[in-house]
């Protein structure tokens, strides 16, 4: 009677390479989204985006949204909100 050796592979099967070193292995990013009123994150790794401040008044208004190094960091969902707020006004 013997067992089989089973191989065993730590690393997942996917074939994937994680781009950048995780510390964290949730689903959390670094970057907190700079529209006050969002709870997300604004990393790359989340789609997020970096806006103008002139960009961010546009959209939010003056002390809606948190500075970030003369930019405002935002995640996906507020950019796509910006494109949306901002394409509107383009094509009055
Ligand atoms: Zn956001």
């Amino acid at each position: 009677m013997g067992f089989k050796a089973k191989a065993r592979k730590h690393k997942a099967d996917s074939g994937q390479a994680d781009q950048s070193v995780v510390k964290k292995t949730k689903k959390e990013g670094e970057i907190p989204c700079g529209v006050n009123t969002c709870d997300r994150f604004a990393d790359k790794s989340f789609g997020g985006r970096s806006l103008s401040i002139d960009n961010a008044i546009d959209v939010w208004g003056d002390g809606g949204y948190t500075e970030r190094k003369g930019r405002v960091r935002v995640c996906k969902s507020c950019y796509r909100k910006w494109k949306k707020d901002s394409k509107a006004e383009d094509t009055y």
